[in-house]
């Protein structure tokens, strides 16, 4: 459906895209994800055409879309602010693009009724923007972005505005709409729970760079690197190098999974994979803190050695701060990360 060939946007010195290799089948919802800055939103504008290439080629269903203008690419765009026109209803708003592209207006009409029904407003037509909640808006625009049936569907930042709740429910919405409808969605955004939960794909991207491409799983099991591993929000990273069946570390020796190329590598150890036992039993630890995280606790560490680390334990097993414990490894929450070059954080 949509294929990113070396695509590169650069301002001035400054590559926001840099040969950029993506591919999108038909019906596939992937969602990229990074942070401000890295890039995002100059990847929809360059897809929709709002933002001319330096270098390389977008396709869509394999036509090159070099000097093709924005309304003849058939692709939405629906932005992070929403922006509705303020001084139409609902349904001057939802039928703006059919009325762009000369739909009749019995059809207008037919369309508008199974759009509002579909996004949860119906008979919401004669309704004013400015009376709508956040929630109402961002409904609103996904009607009106998707009335005119784009072959493909670009979300930027869609839920950002709205608050947590809402996003969640959101989420799961729209990702059962899209696939009831089989809308083929390229979204961004910087929240990786949204990313998580809306996409069939996640590509991470970093200065202009996809960083890593899998399905939510593959990336949250397997980070590729400790950029990755770090933007989902896993801190117990260490530098180590491989000796046999286990890395030495300034955390000390641990057990890595079987097949682990030897040498000097990084290494992440997931909260999980941390065991706390009795004083002695291991690397030697203080606990800092502890925070309850409804089902279990995270339990921050100071080590003897190496930076701090965290443990997530059962909410009734969690030391109190100031206790001193040991901490062991287990090798099924290791996962070993590219040893840090010059340009690693
Ligand atoms: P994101 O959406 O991931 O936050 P953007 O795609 O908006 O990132 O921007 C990527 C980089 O390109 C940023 O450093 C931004 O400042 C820069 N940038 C974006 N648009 C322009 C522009 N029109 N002129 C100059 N620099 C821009
Ligand atoms: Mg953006």
């Amino acid at each position: 459906m949509l294929t990113l060939e070396a695509a590169t946007v650069r301002f001035g010195q400054r590559a926001a895209l840099d040969t950029v290799d993506l591919e999108v089948a038909d019906q596939e919802i992937v969602c990229v994800l990074g942070p401000s800055g890295c890039g995002k939103s100059t990847l929809l504008r360059a897809v929709a055409g709002l933002q001319p290439l330096s270098g390389g080629r977008v396709l869509l269903g394999g036509a090159d879309q070099t000097g093709v203008p924005v309304h003849r690419r058939g692709v939405g765009l629906m932005f992070q602010d929403h922006q509705l026109f303020p001084q139409r209803d609902v349904a001057g708003n939802v039928t703006f693009g059919l009325r762009m592209h000369g739909v009749p207006r019995a059809e207008q009409q037919r369309r508008l009724a199974e759009l509002l029904d579909l996004v949860g407003l119906p008979g919401a037509g004669q309704r004013a923007v400015a009376s709508l909640s956040g929630g109402e808006q961002q409904r609103v625009a996904l009607a009106r972005a998707l009335a005119p049936r784009p072959r493909l569907l670009m979300l930027d930042e869609p839920l950002g505005q709205l608050d947590r709740t809402l996003r969640e429910r959101l989420v799961v919405e729209l990702r059962s709409l899209f696939g009831q409808l089989g809308t083929t969605v390229l979204a961004v955004t910087h929240d990786q729970g949204e990313a998580f939960a809306l996409a069939d794909r996640v590509v991470i991207m970093r200065d202009g760079v996809i960083a890593q491409s899998g399905t939510p799983r593959e990336v949250w099991q397997r980070p590729a690197s400790s950029f990755v591993a770090r933007f989902l929000g896993f801190d117990n990273i260490v530098s180590g190098e491989v000796n046999g069946q286990a890395a030495d570390t300034p955390w000390g020796r641990i057990p890595v999974p079987d097949g682990s190329p030897q040498g000097p590598c990084a290494l992440l150890v997931r909260p999980a994979g941390v065991r706390l036992a009795g004083p002695g039993d291991g690397l030697d630890c203080e606990v800092v803190s502890r925070t309850f995280r409804g089902t279990h606790a995270a339990v921050r560490l100071r080590p003897a050695s190496g930076p701090a680390l965290e443990a997530e334990c059962r909410l009734t097993d969690a030391p109190e701060p100031g206790t001193r414990v040991g901490a062991g490894f287990t090798a099924d929450d290791v996962v070993l990360l590219p040893a840090p070059g010059p340009d690693a954080p």
